[in-house]
């Protein structure tokens, strides 16, 4: 027997413990629910999509939280209580040993393991403990209970069913290759669209890398017609992920010749080409000075070209469509704008933004029955980009956000990033702010403000309230923090903008 002070005070310091288990959960499940991005990271759970942070925030947060609620339950009242946090840690641990064995990766969460492995031990002797205390028939009859045959059975056939598919896992990986690969390819969403006008933001990031975005790159699918916005590193893939018929692209527009806006020029003309059997070269409209780009990328793909035309033959990749068609834009006057396309519904124009010293630089305007987006490219405040914004339904601005460069620019000095500190100061001077392009947003009655083009790099969305500063005061609408996978539809002839997602 244990000396009764023992007693009280072996089940005083396993409350104290199991509690604080239960606290320690409590904040795991508020930190998920509340900053997700920073637990997903802490947790190597960070969400490869954007809606990815949704499931974190929903699924994470309340396996915690419930975990936290019945282990203080189980402090505060009747230890019986924490059997079931002890479950779910024996399930967790269970099915972190699988990953270990099955996965064949590193043990990077061997340290949560250990924590696990304290926290089950707490909760299980706590319990163990409250059954020796008692003794009774009620604790004893709560205990026996998993031992009755339908317990047992229930685990022997999930046991079972389990292993099954751990055999079968080939086979299983086959079977859902097969149904995925059909429905994907039988997927076409350009035809299930509406009538409308429809952008799809492809790319939002901007030289300095970031973990959640790639260079910046848009597309505007106006009735039959699919334009491409700039083309930076990294985005013809997601155009390709969210399944933009790139063979049937109109015209890759671009707004100038920053690397990270024509950085993927020459994947994009190269899968236009092979994707839809072209039998005539894109077309690439933009500044002056196009044909250079142009040219350099088809002389920089012409070997590949090559190989691909002796190995697939001309049904797939026919040379006379091959690389890109150069359409300079000869546009000097700020004061009027450039008709690069135009139909009876639809209406492409250019006009001059302020992007010194890259001299021309043009924003985009597209109107399709009685829809409209104005694409800003690389700007100060410009007032033409306020001219030709009026009345738009959606406004995509390029933002950069000085106080967090400047928080950039004084860490490089500490850290003597010579570099980084002259970068990240003389970038202040050709870009617009959140709040600069909110008044511009306000003065030009635009609907909907979306910032697309985003410096310096916000990887999680805990940053997103920061970076917007005082925007808001400036513009009533609503301002979307753009991210790759964002899909704005615009119905024609409504008054509707729909958000979607394409990057699941
Ligand atoms: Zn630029
Ligand atoms: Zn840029």
């Amino acid at each position: 027997m244990i000396p009764i002070n023992l007693n009280i005070r072996l089940e005083l310091v396993l409350r104290i413990l199991s509690s604080l288990v239960g606290f320690i959960f409590l904040l795991l499940g508020l930190g998920f629910l509340i900053v997700p991005d920073i637990l997903a990271t802490v947790f190597y759970v960070e969400p490869s999509r954007a809606i990815g942070i949704n499931s974190i925030r929903g699924d994470l947060g309340a396996l915690f939280l419930g975990m936290s609620f019945f282990t203080l339950l189980g402090s505060f009242s009747s230890p019986r209580w924490l059997l079931i946090p002890s479950v779910f840690l024996i399930l967790v641990l269970l099915g972190r040993m699988t990953s270990f064995v099955v996965d064949d990766l590193p043990m990077v969460m061997a340290s949560s393991v250990r924590l696990e492995l304290i926290f089950l031990t707490i909760l299980v002797l706590a319990l163990a403990y409250n059954s020796y205390k008692l003794n009774s028939e009620e604790n004893r009859s709560f205990f026996q209970e998993f031992h009755n045959w339908k317990i047992l059975t229930a685990i022997g056939l999930v046991s079972m069913l389990t292993i099954c598919i751990f055999i079968s896992r080939r086979q299983i990986g086959m079977g859902l290759w097969n149904q995925s690969v059909a429905r994907r390819m039988n997927q076409n969403f350009v035809t299930n669209l509406p009538d409308g006008l429809h952008v799809g933001l492809a790319g939002t990031g901007a030289p300095i890398p970031d973990t959640k975005r790639v260079g910046v790159s848009t597309f505007v699918i106006a009735g039959t017609h699919i334009f491409i916005v700039d083309s930076g590193p990294g985005s013809t893939r997601n155009l390709e992920l969210m399944q933009v018929p790139l063979g049937k692209i109109d015209a890759v527009l671009l707004t100038h010749f920053h690397s990270d806006h024509i950085g993927d020029l020459g994947e994009l003309i190269l899968k236009a080409w092979t994707t839809g059997a072209r039998k005539k070269p894109l077309a690439v409209i933009g500044p002056g000075g196009v044909n250079t780009i142009v040219d350099g990328f088809k002389q920089a793909y012409a070997l590949d070209s090559d190989y691909r035309n002796a190995h697939h033959g001309s049904a797939v990749a026919d040379l006379r469509g091959n690389g890109g068609v150069p359409i300079p834009i000869n546009l000097k006057d700020k004061e009027k704008n450039f008709i690069v396309f135009q139909n009876s519904d639809l209406k492409v124009i250019a006009f001059l933004i302020d992007h010194r010293p890259v001299i021309p630089a043009f924003g985009y305007r597209f109107d399709y029955k009685g829809r409209s987006v104005v694409i800003s490219g690389d700007t100060l405040p410009d007032e033409t980009l306020r001219r030709e914004s009026r009345d738009v339904d959606l406004l995509l601005h390029e933002v950069l956000d000085p106080e967090m460069l400047s928080i950039m620019n004084q860490a490089a000095a500490q850290s003597n990033s010579e570099v980084v500190r002259n970068v990240t100061h003389d970038i202040l001077t050709y870009h617009t702010f959140p709040e600069e392009a909110a008044r511009i947003a306000k003065e030009a009655n635009a609907k909907h403000l979306v910032f697309h083009h985003i410096i310096p790099p916000v990887p999680m969305t805990i940053f997103h309230q920061a970076f917007l500063g005082d925007s808001r005061q400036y513009f009533d609408g609503p301002i979307t923090m753009g991210i790759e996978g964002m899909l704005f539809s615009l119905p024609s002839n409504s008054q509707k903008i729909e958000k979607g997602w394409l990057l699941r």
